[in-house]
């Protein structure tokens, strides 16, 4: 018998907030017009969309026009990638810079392009999962088109210098666009001061709905569509309004942003309880950057730990978390971003480590997450490791080899 449930993996996805789906409710059922319908119920619901979108664009210091509505992060990390390459002024040339550890809906979409003949650098990150301005610096070209780079990395949480990374592209003429969907709505993000030209969000990270986002592109861009139909989002995205989505979405990111402060202070608490409980065992090394990393991220590698069964074990006793990205929490592979940071050398693409013995661990928190949560967490983890330990023979192997 599960004593307790507790989730852990907010970074995987969150719980609808309430206030969201109060909100939403009425665009479901009462307001259910097509926002491109020119009678009432349809001009409900545009207006909704309309009033959503400047709510969205607030909450990142944009304007409402250079908010677009999609499905989500991949779409919109599709969209600014396969859009600017579409863009007519794309023609100086065909390379990308993006880095190692970026998700899958970047990391993939510039390996798909590379066997279309662009031109791909990966910047790699080093053991704090940090990409050095430096490196930027280095690796654009004359003929470097696109820049993309993370705000906050996924699986162990590091938060980038978008700031001085766009100003180093925008040096060279160089559009930017950040993957923002594990920053919106955890810390404070303000295009303006970023200078980005194109960020994307997802609303289902901070207690949104899932299946929408946005993409931010900054006023003076023309972004051609990858999704072509009915020209809704003024010829930009087409496909029939998701209203009640993007209702949520505004809803969601508003509370988020007022109860930023306190969020966080709660927040990061719980993180450096879990740090500093689960750095008392044997093996264990945080990863990411210990001091710039988002306030619900923990994450851990336990070396001399073969036995990759570690989520399957918490769930048994109730505590859901993660092993990375959520793409692959299923999978015992260690992901990009926990390899690059493992990787001391850098500079590499990373290989997987599995096999020297090292086992990834993800736990992310929000404001849902209480404080016996956590000392749930505490008292049931460490007894996780111990009995996986005690099954994991090339560990004992190991030990007893040291003693002798
Ligand atoms: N980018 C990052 C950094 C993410 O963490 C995720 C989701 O895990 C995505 C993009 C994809 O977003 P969505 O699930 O909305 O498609």
């Amino acid at each position: 018998m599960i004593e307790k449930i507790v989730y852990a993996d907010n970074a995987a996805t969150t719980a609808l907030s309430d206030v969201a789906f109060e909100e939403m409710r009425p665009y479901f059922q009462n307001f259910y017009g097509n926002a491109s319908s020119v009678h009432s119920i349809g001009q409900d619901s545009k207006s909704a969309l309309e009033s959503s979108r400047k709510r969205i664009a607030n909450a990142i210091n944009a304007l409402p026009n250079e908010i677009f509505f999609t499905s989500g992060g991949t779409e919109s990390d599709n969209w600014a990638l396969y859009g600017r390459l579409l863009m007519k002024n794309s023609r100086k040339g065909k390379h990308i810079i993006t880095s190692y550890i970026e998700h899958s809906a970047v990391y993939r979409t510039c390996k798909f392009l590379e066997t279309e003949g662009y031109e791909v650098t990966y910047l790699p990150a080093d053991q704090y999962g940090r990409i050095a301005p430096e490196q930027l610096k280095q690796a654009i070209r004359d003929d470097t088109v696109l820049v993309s780079i993370m705000m906050a990395n996924n699986e162990i949480g590091t938060i980038q210098p978008i700031k001085e990374l766009c100003k180093i592209a925008h040096e060279r003429k160089v559009m930017f666009h950040t993957d923002a969907v594990q920053a919106v709505g955890h810390i404070p993000v303000d295009v303006r001061d970023l200078g980005v030209d194109m960020l994307s969000l997802s609303a289902h990270k901070f207690r949104g709905p899932k299946g929408v986002g946005a993409l931010y592109v900054r006023i003076g861009n023309i972004l051609p569509p990858i999704i072509i139909g009915g020209g809704q989002e003024k010829n930009g995205r087409s496909g029939t309004e998701n209203v009640p989505g993007v209702v949520g979405m505004a809803a969601a990111l508003n509370e988020a942003v007022k109860n930023m402060q306190e969020n966080t202070i709660k927040i990061s608490a719980f993180r450096d309880k879990i740090i500093e409980t689960v750095l008392q065992i044997d093996g264990a090394e945080l990863t990411g950057d210990p001091v710039n990393r988002l306030p619900g991220i923990a994450s851990f590698v336990f070396r001399g730990l073969t036995n990759a069964a570690i989520i399957a074990e918490l769930s048994k006793v109730g505590i859901c978390a993660s092993s990375g990205s959520a793409c692959s929490s299923g999978s015992t592979e260690l992901t990009r971003s926990v390899d690059q940071a493992l990787d001391k050398d850098n500079g590499q693409e990373p290989e997987h480590y599995l096999d020297e013995g090292k086992v990834a661990l993800r736990l992310s928190f929000n404001e849902c997450n209480t404080e016996e949560d956590i000392e749930y967490i505490i008292e049931k983890l460490p007894m996780v490791i111990a009995t996986l330990r005690s099954k994991d023979l090339p560990y004992i192997v190991k030990k007893i080899g040291n003693q002798i």
